[in-house]
């Protein structure tokens, strides 16, 4: 809970015009509410990660009825796939 720096009102979370701001319900004193940005970029990089992650498994499935050359091969083949994908 946020408190008015002015008259210590209760400040409510409200939106206008697709800007968040906490408003004190008493003398209409109103703060803008920044982004947390920190938190965008994580949910960005724990997708990638799981991406990632899916990307190795399928790899895995792929390979395991191979002989242990094709397995090679292949695994070889995919790391140079993963890195040219990553560059883009
Ligand atoms: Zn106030």
């Amino acid at each position: 809970m946020k408190f008015c720096p002015k008259c210590g009102g209760i400040m409510i979370p409200v939106r206008e015009k697709g800007v968040l701001y906490l408003k004190c319900q008493r003398c209409g004193y109103k703060i803008r509410v920044k982004k947390n940005l920190g938190t965008q970029y994580s949910i960005g990089g724990k997708v990638e990660e799981e991406k990632r992650v899916m990307t190795a498994k399928a790899v895995e499935k792929r390979t395991a009825a191979l002989s242990p050359e094709e397995r090679e091969m292949l695994q070889e083949y995919y790391e140079v796939f993963l890195e040219s994908f990553e560059e883009e």
